[in-house]
């Protein structure tokens, strides 16, 4: 059975979470949500619409990526895309399938 990190949304084989190396881990369920990807803005948007297609729901973060440390402050920022876990495989194939 797979297992499932709380702190991570992330599921897993193993003992530990490869992430953060938590232990106290419980089996992953249906309706956890489970980290997807991280893109770009503009990967992002399509993502989304591709997903919305396709009756995915996701939950979308958005998080600075590291253009906010640069010399003359382009903000680059990128979503956190995740997904219901019964869901991830098809989310999955639709990432790899945009090749992003
Ligand atoms: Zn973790």
């Amino acid at each position: 059975m797979e297992l499932y990190c709380e702190l991570c949304c992330l599921p897993f084989e193993g003992r530990r979470c490869p992430v953060c190396g938590r232990k106290a881990v419980r089996g992953v369920e249906p309706e956890d949500l489970c980290f997807l990807t991280e893109q770009e803005q503009i990967w992002a948007g399509m993502l989304a619409d591709v997903l919305n297609k396709e009756r995915i729901p996701c939950l979308r973060k958005s998080v600075l990526g590291a253009g906010l440390a640069l010399k003359g402050g382009v903000m680059m920022e990128r979503e956190r895309f995740y997904v219901y876990f019964r869901q991830l495989p098809a989310a999955r194939e639709i990432v790899e399938g945009l090749g992003i």
